[in-house]
């Protein structure tokens, strides 16, 4: 094998996947300690990780940012892409999936499978993520692994296989099992690792589970079947090889534990990384589209391949300015090279080339095929655009972000904070393209939209201290949206006569309902002749303009298809303009005529409450119009599945914290949109005229 192919090998990119607290920045702290790119251990109780950096989530202690954190383990090079633990980021959290190559899923001991674990779990399984999981806070009262890893295969439907068992618990919690080497690990308070024989109480539990671990990897290998079936001894070097390739082809999911925040068990995470997560040679080739022939292409990860990367996150570092993270996938990038960006149609070049450690960057000259760094100088790139080779250029697939479903207006205090709100949302917007920004010229307001309250008081909070603007904060506003429930077919005719030269237009339109998040499909049936070809696109403009504007209370229009089929022209008088006019008219006729209703989001909602507060949880939520799905009881802790819209959602957490003395907890995600009743209907269209 060459020198850079065993590069190759040996990179891992990860990201650290957990529900909020289940230790995700702790456990990331101690890695980067371990593999000796920290010397200070970071406490997220007092506000001095690596990983958290801006201020707002020290004091929150959420990880917001999904920075790229690189380490060395072993000789491995581990890429850490860190994924936010809020669902209201759901977007980031996909986008990490995409680059990242396996995941290292933290749950905590005492909670078990959380609800938003759920929810990450099924987005990395969409994504085909291998995974290895760590079940922490084993030194927390009321730890338990058996039973968490009962609820992994319960809730998450997935193959958990541990791979290691917790040596006592709870305060008496002292080590681990290795059940792969058969040796006990104990853990000093200094982080030193001693490796020692099974003490006998244990000899009995190792034996079956390291056979448990043999029946789940067997198929993989001829010789481990063999070995199953005999009954005969597996030896490490094997049974590892038989767990990897298990893990790759996302089969099973090994589990391990610990405690992070003890410094127990992370070394032989760091290990398990290296030994059963894919590197990029054990990841399906990458897939684009050549821009020119709209052939698909397949990039190999070789340096020697022409050069394709991803643009996957952009952040304005107070010092060296833009950095554009890219994963490389095939071919090597360099700093000072001329590039291409495939989206753009643009020529760039690498300024310097950054491998990053949370707000400490080392520069690089290169970064081979499978690695992962931020780029200074590419100006024009943004999120989801392909870097590649000029001469061979790709265009992989984007990232795609969900439209926003709810907005606060900002409003300046002076000119001057005007100034700086305009500046620093379009810095906030590019870090985050979940989050819009919206200038309205009437009212002076700044409309800032996004995907919950959650995220949307987060950039309102950085605005007002990070960027140090004076400004109001308007309360959340639900983005509606309006849509048709049956086809019709209307004209639009725009005529003028009155002097000089005159105005024509004529348009049948017919309008038809697409399945929820198809969006908008125009279509022209017109036979040749009828309308003269140029301006057609000047209808569908029309059309769109109609749409976006709304037709019964001024929210866009969405998931609906308009065909041109017919109309009529006038040699003279016929213009672009008129032909606009005409698509716009023709297109709100049908809207009236196609039993218009206003859409409203959905938020899928979980609330984990103890038995005691169940009844007024539920009592509250029925309050809501929320419909509820379903309540599983665990131990003392009800789980309720409901959705909610989104409206009726603001303030639930102060809602809740009162209802449960603070004891339930919940998250919420946005999940579809929904029609409304008539009488909500009516509410949403009275405020619209009475705005006018
Ligand atoms: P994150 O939200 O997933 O990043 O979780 P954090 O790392 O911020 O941890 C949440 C809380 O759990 C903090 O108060 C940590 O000190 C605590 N914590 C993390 N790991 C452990 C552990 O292994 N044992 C115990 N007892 N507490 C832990």
């Amino acid at each position: 094998m060459s020198q850079t192919s065993s590069l190759i090998e040996l990179t891992r990119n990860i990201g650290v996947i957990a529900h909020i607290d289940a230790g995700k920045t702790t456990m990331t702290e101690m890695i980067l300690h371990h593999s000796g790119r920290t010397y200070k251990v970071g406490r997220v109780d007092d506000g001095t990780t690596e990983m958290d950096w801006m201020d707002q989530e020290r004091e929150r202690g959420i990880t917001i940012t999904s920075a790229a954190t690189s380490c060395v383990w072993q000789d491995h090079r581990i890429n850490i892409i860190d994924t936010p633990g809020h669902v209201d980021f759901t977007a980031e959290v996909e986008r990490s999936l995409r680059v990242l190559d396996g995941g290292v899923v933290i749950f905590d001991g005492v909670e078990g499978v959380e609800s938003q674990s759920e929810m990450v779990w099924r987005q990395a399984t969409k994504y085909k993520v291998p995974r290895i999981c760590f079940v922490n806070k084993m030194d927390r009262t009321g730890a338990n692994f058996q039973r968490t890893i009962e609820m992994m295969k319960k809730r998450l439907k997935t193959n958990a296989v541990p791979i290691q068992l917790p040596m006592g618990a709870e305060s008496s919690f002292a080590g681990i099992i290795d059940l792969v080497e058969e040796k006990a690990l104990l853990f000093s308070k200094d982080g030193n690792m001693e490796t020692m024989d099974i003490p006998a109480e244990y000899r009995e539990i190792t034996a079956r589970s390291r056979r448990e671990i043999i029946e789940h990897v067997a198929e993989s290998d001829n010789d481990l079947m063999n070995a199953y079936i005999n009954d005969s001894e597996v030896d490490v070097a094997t049974l590892r090889a038989g767990i990897r390739r298990a893990t790759i082809a996302n089969k099973i999911v090994p589990v391990m534990c610990g405690s992070a925040l003890r410094d127990i068990g992370v070394q032989p995470v760091l290990d398990a990384v290296a030994y059963y997560l894919p590197s990029p040679l054990d990841t399906p080739p990458i897939c684009g589209l050549r821009p020119d022939t709209e052939k698909e292409e397949v990039r190999y990860p070789q340096n020697e391949a022409p050069l394709a990367a991803l643009a996957f996150k952009i952040v304005t570092d107070p010092f060296v300015g833009r950095l554009v993270y890219l994963r490389v996938y095939s071919g090597t990038i360099k700093s000072g090279a001329q590039v291409y960006n495939a989206v753009t149609g643009k020529k760039e070049r690498i300024g310097r080339l950054y491998q990053m450690h949370a707000n400490d960057r080392i520069e690089v000259q290169e970064i081979y095929s499978g690695g992962i760094a931020a780029a200074v100088g590419l100006r024009d790139t943004s999120t989801g655009d392909t870097i590649c080779d000029p001469k061979n250029p790709i265009i992989l697939e984007s990232i795609t972000f969900p439209e926003p479903v709810v907005s606060v207006a900002i409003e300046p205090k002076s000119k001057v904070d005007q100034d700086r709100i305009v500046e620093s949302l379009n810095k906030l917007a590019e870090e985050d393209p979940t989050f819009k920004v919206q200038y309205n010229q009437e009212t002076g307001q700044t409309l800032i939209s996004g995907m919950g309250e959650l995220q949307l008081e987060v950039i309102a909070t950085r605005l007002l201290r990070e960027f140090k603007v004076h400004a109001n904060v308007s309360k959340p506003r639900v983005a509606y949206k309006e849509t048709i429930t049956t086809s019709a077919k209307a004209e639009g005719r725009f005529i003028r006569q009155s002097g000089g030269r005159g105005q024509y237009g004529d348009v049948w339109l017919e309008m038809e309902p697409l399945e929820r998040g198809k969006g908008f499909e125009f279509v022209n049936r017109l036979v040749g002749g009828t309308i003269p070809k140029e301006y057609v696109s000047s209808i569908q403009a029309g059309v769109k303009q109609a749409l976006d504007e709304g037709v019964i209370a001024g929210y866009p229009v969405i998931d609906v298809r308009a065909t041109v089929v017919d109309g009529s022209y006038h040699e003279v008088d016929s213009s672009d303009i008129a032909f606009k006019m005409a698509g716009s008219m023709a297109a709100k006729a049908c809207i009236q005529k196609a039993a218009a209703v206003i859409l409203e989001p959905i938020m899928k909602v979980e609330v984990s409450t103890p038995e005691e507060f169940l009844g007024d949880v539920i009592g509250s939520l029925n309050s809501k119009r929320s419909g509820i799905e379903g309540i599983e009881q665990n131990e003392g802790i009800s789980i309720i599945q409901c959705y909610l819209p989104l409206s009726e959602s603001f303030g639930y957490a102060t809602d809740l914290r009162s209802i449960s003395q603070g004891r339930a907890s919940f998250f919420m995600g946005f999940d579809h949109y929904e029609a409304v009743s008539k009488d909500m209907a009516e509410k949403i269209t009275s405020k619209y005229r009475i705005g006018r």
